[in-house]
């Protein structure tokens, strides 16, 4: 029988390297990269070791098993690791390959060479683009030599590894960064289509509700009981046009504004009587409501829509403060604008939440405060069709700042 021909390790290579860029699963490619190393290499143990980015942490912390090859896979952490983290670290902090021939014989052989009797180790570093995104690892008890060509080969594995787990991981978060957008989309579409038909179906009771309650009130009913029912039918009736509009401002982002010069300093006024009549004697007194704004401050805008501007600014100066303080809204008038301002000192907003505060359905504290998240993207909105645009200063736990920009007359 004609001896086998051996296979030229290049050859091998070069098929290693078309088999793992067609690997498209992350555990897969890890797998096949760890098989081709101690086979190319004829290493006994194996492993692909991946650096996590988080630089804050420390280099041991940062290291988690991709893959393995007789060594048991969750030893990273433990003190008995079978391994040489000396090795690894080493190669790590020096972002290049290491070499250990004859690993026992050194003059100062570190201590699991010792224990586990590792004759040679080789450790190659995944570098792509300049950023480490983790190390091969391989080692033998049988041999004090990794021959030549294994070790030449190995770098050129580990370049072209790296380089597949790369793409895997980008391929991977552009898919889960698509899947998130779509579920969000999906949800918002359920969202709109169940608070449009609950809305226009609350509608109907609401109204016969309102007239009862006038029924009730001519016919002597307890005072203070009126009072309460027609409050909570308010809120409700508010509830429900803030759905409505949500699901206009969805569907054709367009509101109809009917404008005059409105009186600034009385609205808020107003504002602050109503917020007030809602909030429980306890809270009230928690809170210090200043009306600053310049007596004769013109707005040039629409009524019921500036006053459900103000109202939801200053029913969330409120919802988000829950130890009280001063909620206070001033005004300046510029030439052609008048600029509103509402100051509370709440819980603030983080970084975060302020780069998405604007945008539907988003809730920023996880507190049991309740809410649907509507009420400033529908602020922005009425505030964008008057012309005008609305800003925020916060820091979490400092308080906000929320300031508008509205006309002050006709075309500005
Ligand atoms: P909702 O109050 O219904 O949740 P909003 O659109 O009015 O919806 O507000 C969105 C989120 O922004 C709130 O859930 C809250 O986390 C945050 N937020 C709004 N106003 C303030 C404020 N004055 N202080 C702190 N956080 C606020």
């Amino acid at each position: 029988m004609p001896a086998a021909t051996p296979v030229d390790p290049y050859q091998r290579l070069i098929a290693i390297t078309r088999s793992i860029t067609q690997v498209m699963d992350l555990d897969l490619l890890f797998d096949s990269v760890i098989d081709a190393a101690v086979e190319i290499t004829g290493a006994e143990r194996g492993y692909l070791l991946l650096l996590d980015p988080d630089e804050s942490l420390p280099l041991s912390e940062r290291l988690r098993v991709g893959a393995s090859r007789q060594l048991e896979p969750d030893e990273i952490e433990h003190s008995d690791f079978h391994a040489s983290r000396t090795a690894i670290m080493k190669t790590l902090a020096a972002k290049c390959g290491l070499e250990w021939a004859d690993a026992l014989s050194e003059p100062d052989p570190s201590q699991s060479v010792v224990m586990m009797g590792l004759r040679s180790i080789l450790c190659e570093p995944l570098v792509h683009q300049d950023k480490i995104l983790g190390v091969i690892y391989l080692d033998s008890q049988l041999t004090s030599r990794f021959n030549e060509g294994a070790r030449e080969l190995l770098p050129s594995l580990a370049a072209q590894a790296a380089i597949c787990i790369e793409n895997t991981c980008l391929v991977g978060e552009r898919e889960e960064a698509l899947r998130r957008e779509h579920a969000e989309l999906a949800y918002r579409d359920a969202m709109a289509a169940f608070m449009s038909i609950a809305s226009h179906d609350l509608k109907g009771p609401l109204t016969v509700l309102k007239t009862g309650l006038s029924v009730l009130r001519v016919s002597g009913a307890d005072r203070g009981l009126l009072v309460d029912m027609e409050q909570a039918l308010q809120k409700a009736q508010r509830l429900v046009a803030m759905y409505l509009d949500a699901n206009a401002l969805q569907q054709d982002g367009s509101v109809n504004l009917t404008r005059a010069g409105l009186e600034l300093r009385s609205l808020v006024e107003e504002e602050f009587t109503h917020l007030k009549r809602f909030l429980g004697s306890r809270r009230l007194d928690s809170f210090e409501f200043i009306n600053r704004v310049e007596p004769d401050t013109l707005v040039w805008a629409d009524s019921d829509r500036l006053r459900q501007v103000l109202a939801n600014l200053l029913e969330n100066a409120v919802k988000y403060a829950p130890d009280g303080g001063r909620v206070e809204v001033r005004s300046q008038s510029l030439e052609n604008q008048v600029v509103i301002e509402v100051a509370d000192q709440g819980m603030g907003i983080s970084e975060e939440g302020l780069a998405r505060l604007f945008e539907p359905y988003v809730r920023v504290h996880d507190t049991d405060v309740r809410g649907s998240g509507l009420g400033l993207w529908i602020v922005r909105r009425l505030v964008e069709s008057h012309g005008g645009r609305i800003e925020v200063e916060s820091q979490e736990g400092q308080g906000s700042l929320f300031r508008l920009y509205l006309p002050k007359r006709v075309g500005h």
